[in-house]
């Protein structure tokens, strides 16, 4: 068995039998073609209770990157790996002078995290600074971009919490 304690922000005491570590796209394909249906999507591990013995397999996010798409005297437009540390992030964006998020700052967990329960703090939601979700469906295997407009935010919630729940894995925000 894999221990899970370090992975889940309360170090609850469990394991594993199997733990997937999603460091790049191909990974997800490759656990796609395993046709393994008992899994579970595990981002910072700090919105979850962990029982003490884990039957499915974990995939864990570890997708790492941020990109500067796009720059003008208004906006700016970033492509961010879901495995990402959400804090690092705002630090990174209020470090470059690029203000909106900055009260979401200390929240624990993973940007892939963030929109799944559309993180808010200090009146501010993440809703309003996601542009799109761009993922895999692990159903269809299929990759696949959600619009703000269909992601269904609500407060503290959104499609990847209810829908599509552990059937879309997000790679990156823009
Ligand atoms: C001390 C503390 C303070 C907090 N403060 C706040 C706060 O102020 N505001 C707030 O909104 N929340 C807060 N939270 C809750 C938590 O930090 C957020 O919900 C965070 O976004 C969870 O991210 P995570 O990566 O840890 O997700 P996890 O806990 O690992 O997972 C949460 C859910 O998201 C799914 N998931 C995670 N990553 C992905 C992915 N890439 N693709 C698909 N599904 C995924 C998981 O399967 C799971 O269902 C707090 C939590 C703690 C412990």
């Amino acid at each position: 068995m894999i221990s899970l304690v370090n992975l889940n922000t309360f170090h609850i005491n469990s394991s594993c039998k199997e733990l997937i570590q999603i460091k790049k796209i191909e990974d997800i394909i490759s656990f796609k073609e395993r046709n393994i249906k008992d899994y579970y999507i595990l981002g910072g591990g700090s919105n979850i209770l962990l029982l003490d013995s884990i039957e499915n397999v974990i995939l864990k996010n570890e997708l790492k990157g941020i990109q500067l798409l796009h720059q003008n005297n208004d906006n700016v437009i970033l492509r961010i790996a879901s495995g990402e540390n959400w804090h690092d992030t705002v630090i990174y964006c209020i470090n470059n002078n690029w203000c909106g998020i900055e009260n979401l700052a200390l929240i624990p967990g993973t940007v892939g995290g963030a929109p799944v329960q559309n993180i808010g703090a200090y009146g501010v939601e993440i809703k309003d600074f996601i542009y799109a979700v761009h993922g895999i469906d692990l159903v269809s295997g299929k990759e696949k971009t959600y619009l703000p407009t269909e992601c269904q935010f609500a407060y503290r919630s959104s499609i990847f919490k209810t829908d599509l729940k552990n059937s879309f894995s997000s790679q990156r925000l823009n």
